[in-house]
């Protein structure tokens, strides 16, 4: 063993010298020259030669006045940089002697030291072979780990039949779409779903994001585009992954004329790269984006994404499905209860049940503990929704303790006066490190739709943390922590009127919101309806004035209150 370390370093060495030399003697005569002068001489016409290195942030570079000096400038790596200089007749070539080639060779070397290695060590070399199989489509995902989401698995079972077989599908005539897309909020395993169709198909997996596209030059989104693509086609079959494709094709604003250069560049090129290839070869490409209704049409016609699947948040029998998919390597102790647990976690995604097991076993981990008890996946609750606690709360002040338990309380009450079928599951007044000062959880049974009472009530519950503050300490010692609560109720409200035609007064009747914001009309309307519930919650928690002093005192008392110890208090 020690006789190939020798030899494998010398050789490295001997390598590494060689580079070196050649790399000095080439810049012996080298000089830097700024972008500016550059310009100027092939304006002037004396720039012979150019050498593009691999170092990209510079280009070396001749001129015709017979020395041997070498320019040094800095590359400007705009796209069409070398048609720019072929047009000025000037030669091109690239060169790949510089630092990163020897480390690139030394790499070559040290790699196929380490495969003579292994196999001499007998430790198989299958391994190798499946390791790089695996990383062709990504980690080969299957079917299988995707958890819940029937229908959407269900609806992309042929795809991958046509991507492993498109033969049998123009056999009959079929067009198979070339483009699907996935909705639906964050995290509920849309990028998931499309690794898992490139692993059950076996090709490779082609990722990029659209906001990644997002205030770059013109030009350069497009001929990423270009360039996805074409590395897709080399591999002839291949499933090409584009998130949050609303950034690039974004519905354009109705009475805007400013049109958005990049973008439009980017999404052509896109919409020119679908329809170039050939329907039956075998690639797809998936887009995938939070909301469907803001995208622009083009993207929707019949030979783009005309397949569109739905994927929501998971219902409580997936979200159990997803909790045992990620417990399967985790030691959960027997008080764990998959039932009540998949319950407790209405409006979780699969990315937060997810995260929410992962949390429990750092917890369970810290503690040096060898099992993930319930107690331990609780904690992880609330880390999930609110973020960590924070530790050190020695800085926080009195008064603010205060506005905070009062806030607090009034949202409990409000919670317990109006929406009685949830279940308050706890109420802290301890900050998290994500800037929340306290908060509320309480738990709304999983229904289909709410009623508009219920609506009412949630915007209700999201204002009573004011309501409480203006009561206890007056109009003016009102404070900047119901600002989310605010913002959630106004969106609230606007759906109420505009979405769900729950208002009398509007009707049923649905005004288009447009990009610039919303109509006069409507803002009075939400305004006025907000500034009257604000005064009902006020009135409210007023009228039982009793309990909110001492849910308050509790809460500065014992920082954290159970559900348990809000009703006892309310009763
Ligand atoms: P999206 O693309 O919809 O934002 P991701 O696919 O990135 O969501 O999901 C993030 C992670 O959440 C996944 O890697 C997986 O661990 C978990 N996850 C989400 N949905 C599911 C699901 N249906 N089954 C199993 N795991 C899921
Ligand atoms: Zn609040």
């Amino acid at each position: 063993m020690k006789k190939y370390a020798v030899i494998i370093l010398s050789a490295i060495l001997i390598i590494v010298c060689i580079f070196t030399g050649l790399h000095f003697l080439n810049n012996d005569t080298e000089q830097e020259l700024g972008y500016p002068e550059f310009l100027e001489a092939v304006e002037n016409g004396s720039v012979g030669e150019v050498r593009f290195t691999r170092d990209s942030d510079f280009f070396y570079s001749r001129l015709n006045d017979g020395s041997e000096t070498t320019y040094k400038v800095p590359d400007p790596q705009k796209e069409d940089f070398i048609e720019f200089l072929l047009l000025n007749g000037i030669r091109v070539s690239h060169s790949d002697n510089n630092a990163g080639d020897i480390a690139g060779v030394a790499a070559v070397i040290i790699v196929a030291a380490g495969i003579i290695w292994r196999s001499r060590a007998d430790s198989s070399s299958k391994e190798l072979i499946s390791d790089a199989r695996k990383k062709k489509n990504s980690a080969n995902i299957t079917l299988d780990q995707v958890a819940g989401n029937t229908e959407a698995k269900s609806m992309v079972l042929d795809i991958i039949g046509f991507i492993r077989d498109p033969d049998k599908y123009s056999a009959v005539g079929a067009r198979m779409p070339k483009g699907l897309l996935f909705y639906g909020p964050p995290g509920t395993g849309k990028t998931l779903l499309a690794k898992a169709i490139a692993g059950e198909a076996d090709v490779p997996f082609y990722s990029m994001s659209g906001s990644d596209f997002v205030q770059m030059y013109v030009g350069v989104g497009a001929s990423r585009i270009r360039s996805l693509f074409k590395k897709a086609r080399k591999s002839e079959k291949a499933v090409i992954f584009i998130d949050e494709i609303d950034a690039i094709g974004k519905k354009r604003a109705r009475n805007s004329n400013a049109s958005n250069d990049e973008r439009d560049q980017t999404l052509n090129a896109l919409l020119t790269e679908m329809s170039g290839f050939n329907d039956s070869q075998g690639i797809i490409v998936i887009g995938a984006t939070n909301r469907l209704d803001t995208l622009d049409e083009a993207l929707l016609r019949p030979g783009r994404f005309d397949r569109q699947i739905e994927i929501g948040l998971p219902d409580v029998n997936s979200r159990k499905k997803i909790l045992r998919l990620h417990a399967a390597n985790k030691p959960l102790s027997e008080d764990v209860d998959f039932d009540a647990l998949a319950k407790a976690t209405v409006y979780f995604s699969g990315a937060m049940l997810e995260s929410l097991l992962n949390e429990a076993a750092i917890q369970a981990a810290n503690e040096k503990s060898r099992l993930i008890t319930r107690a331990h996946i609780d904690k992880a609750f609330y880390t999930v929704i609110a973020g960590a606690p924070i530790s050190d709360r020695s800085y926080i002040g009195e008064h603010d303790r205060r506005i905070t338990a009062y806030h607090e309380a009034g949202h409990a009450l409000a919670t317990r006066l109006l929406l009685p079928e949830n279940h308050i599951s706890r109420v802290t007044i301890i900050p998290s490190v994500k800037g929340a000062g306290g908060f509320n959880l309480s738990i709304p049974r999983d229904t289909l739709y709410q009623s508009q009472r219920q609506l009412l009530s949630n915007i209700k519950v999201l204002l009573a943390g004011r309501a409480a503050e203006e009561l206890v300490f007056g109009v003016q010692e009102i404070t900047t922590g119901a600002s989310n609560d605010i913002q959630k109720a106004s969106s609230l409200i606007v759906d109420y009127v505009n979405k769900y035609g729950m208002d009398p007064d509007m009707g049923l009747f649905s005004l288009p919101v447009q990009e610039e914001g919303l109509d006069a009309r409507l803002v009075e309307k939400c305004r006025a309806l907000i500034n009257s519930l604000y005064e009902d919650t006020r009135l409210l928690l007023d009228s039982h004035r009793e309990v909110l002093e001492e849910l308050a005192a509790r809460l500065l008392e014992r920082e954290t209150l159970e559900g348990s110890d809000i009703e006892d208090i309310c009763a």
